[in-house]
């Protein structure tokens, strides 16, 4: 079904079940930020995308997305990253995105500051916390989460926005529900701690399970498959 559809439906598709997940969970569908998961199409598709009204692209690897954007997006467009960042990796990283969303270390921390810095820009970052304790999986255990957000919001020139996992990849949705309502009830313990840290974003959930992250609170999906195809 979805291989013989245009990227206009498959957009249009992940509007309505966004928009429809966003009203079931009583919640705004602008409340909850498409980002496009580009890293398997070229950049004719991305400029697609574009041209249809998405403004967010997520990219896993830093230096295939410097290639495919050496010609920038237009200004109201933000590129997220979603893959691990390795600290040798931080300054293309730094220059490129408008958000880096695989914080999960002190190194790395200590890294973009730098690049900050050189930059002389504030680098927008989500902390990635391995909620389903994955061990071949990025992101720091749920019980490092409050110190290193604490750091990061501590971080001159890091602009501390949230919270971000990748849950496991499973048939049924509702198995990964726990992961989802696992990294919400952490920020929500954080907030109750430290009132002042800003951790509006929830970045959770893929094509699969899109519509389960939003009704545990999302404010930004991960969607490759279903916009771009298979
Ligand atoms: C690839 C990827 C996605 C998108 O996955 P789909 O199943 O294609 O929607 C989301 N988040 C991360 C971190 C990814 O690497």
């Amino acid at each position: 079904m979805t291989t013989t559809m245009g990227l206009a439906e498959r957009i249009g598709m992940v509007r309505a079940e966004v928009a429809e997940a966003a009203a079931r969970a009583g919640r705004s569908p602008d409340a909850v930020t498409i980002v496009a998961v580009s890293k398997t199409v070229d950049r004719a598709a991305v400029d697609e995308a574009y041209a249809l009204g998405l403004r967010h692209f997520g990219e896993n690897r830093v230096q295939d997305a410097v290639r495919k954007f050496a010609d920038p997006l237009p200004h109201d467009a933000v590129l997220h990253l979603i893959g691990q960042l390795q600290t040798n990796k931080a300054r293309p990283a730094a220059a490129l995105f408008g958000l880096i969303e695989s914080v999960d270390r002190l190194s790395l921390i200590a890294a973009l500051e730098k690049e900050a810095a050189r930059l002389e820009r504030t680098i927008p970052v989500l902390l990635q916390v391995n909620i389903a304790g994955e061990a071949q999986k990025a992101g720091c255990p749920p019980e490092d989460a409050a110190d290193l957000v604490a750091r990061i919001a501590a971080t001159p020139g890091l602009a501390l926005r949230g919270l971000m996992t990748i849950a496991p990849l499973v048939p049924d949705p509702e198995q990964v529900r726990p992961v989802f309502a696992g990294l919400r009830a952490l920020r929500d313990l954080i907030r109750d701690e430290h009132p002042e840290l800003p951790l509006a974003t929830l970045s959770m959930g893929m094509s699969n399970d899109y519509a389960t992250a939003i009704a545990e609170g999302a404010t930004e999906v991960r969607i490759g498959r279903a916009i771009f195809g298979s």
